[in-house]
């Protein structure tokens, strides 16, 4: 691990202030600029690994509880970037009305993680590509510009169908940020020139040319917390993942639903895609392929057919178009079949 400087910031603006001018001189994300420090479970690994090398770290974590509050109300739910996992996937009103949040959660990374990670750290993991976490290999866009891509003609099992480029096939490794996605939520963020929002879908981005650019945020940006609106689509909400094996592992396909039906047939639903695409992926024509019919084999095996049909496999990845088919239709047919 390289030499670095440590603040601890009182706020979210000190914060801001003393990330700006370190991180407005680097020209790669983690590579002599400065991160923020919330729960480490990323940034630690990656400099560890020497993937990142920041000059400074600012803890977050002193900036006490305006930024680790979960809120329930009628008008929808509020997270505080600062929550941990554990603590939102455990919240009764979160497992009661939100059920895809909670499931996210619990079903990603390990017990230990869950209690040391934050939302907002979550929602900002990095690639699990292993040419991106291994130093060794030198071509990685991600990691050093301009350097091509191992994984276009290597080893790409894990890697995406959909949103690459010719730079970047890397996948989105998280799980949250697609209930988020599925559930239309918005992010607060604070950075040197004041306060915004975005819709949580915007802030990723799909790796075009500049694949080290991974989301909307500006230099010194951060995230502060989550909106998720209220909705009759909340309750009855699922979330499932498929891995090379049943604990601690990332998605090779997943899908968050929320749906709202009326009667027997589909009122509203939203479907997010994981494990299959460089960002969280909203499939929206296979949502509208489903509104006003029943939710059965028939019509959720079409919708997964829609949802699938841009996909572009690479040598070994091909196998996730049937998986992340299958995997779309258990999980509709098993949001159909929710009480609410
Ligand atoms: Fe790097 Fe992206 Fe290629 Fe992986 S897929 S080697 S992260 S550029």
């Amino acid at each position: 691990m390289r030499p670095f400087t440590y603040d601890r910031a009182a706020t979210a603006q000190s914060a801001a202030k003393a990330f700006g001018a370190a991180s407005a001189m680097a020209p790669v994300q983690g590579r002599g600029s400065a991160e923020y420090l919330a729960g480490g479970t990323t940034l630690l690994d990656l400099m560890k690994l020497d993937v990142m090398q920041p000059s400074k770290v600012i803890d977050l974590t002193g900036m006490g509880p305006a930024h680790s509050g979960i809120v329930a109300s009628e008008r929808g739910l509020y997270l505080g970037s600062l929550v941990k996992m554990s603590a939102a996937a455990d919240h009764p009103d979160i497992l009661k009305t939100y059920p895809v949040i909670a499931q996210s959660l619990q079903l990603a990374a390990s017990a230990q993680l869950r209690n040391m990670a934050t939302l907002g750290g979550n929602v900002l993991q990095r690639t699990r590509c292993v040419y991106f976490r291994d130093t060794g290999w030198t071509a990685c866009n991600k990691r050093q510009p301009g350097s091509g891509c191992a994984a276009l003609d290597g080893s790409n099992r894990q890697h995406a169908l959909f949103g690459g480029s010719n730079d970047c096939i890397a996948t989105y490794p998280g799980d949250f940020a697609q209930a988020l996605v599925a559930l239309d939520a918005t992010v607060d963020l604070i950075g040197v020139s004041g306060s915004r929002s975005l819709p949580f879908a915007s802030l990723h981005r799909r790796p075009g040319p500049t694949p080290h650019i991974e989301t909307a945020l500006l230099p010194g940006e951060m995230i502060t917390g989550f909106h998720v609106p209220s909705g009759p689509w909340t309750k009855r909400s699922v979330y499932l993942k498929i891995r090379d094996r049943q604990s601690y592992e990332f998605a090779l396909a997943s899908a968050a639903i929320a749906l709202d039906m009326d009667g027997a047939a589909v009122r509203t639903v939203h479907i997010a895609l994981g494990g299959v695409a460089t960002v969280p992926w909203r499939a929206t024509e296979a949502e509208a392929s489903l509104i006003g019919k029943p939710l059965d084999e028939a019509s959720t095996r079409n919708a997964a057919r829609i949802a699938f049909s841009g996909a572009v496999p690479r040598h070994h990845n091909a196998f996730k178009i049937a998986l992340g088919q299958a995997t779309l239709v258990r999980a509709l047919l098993h949001a159909g079949q929710l009480e609410t």
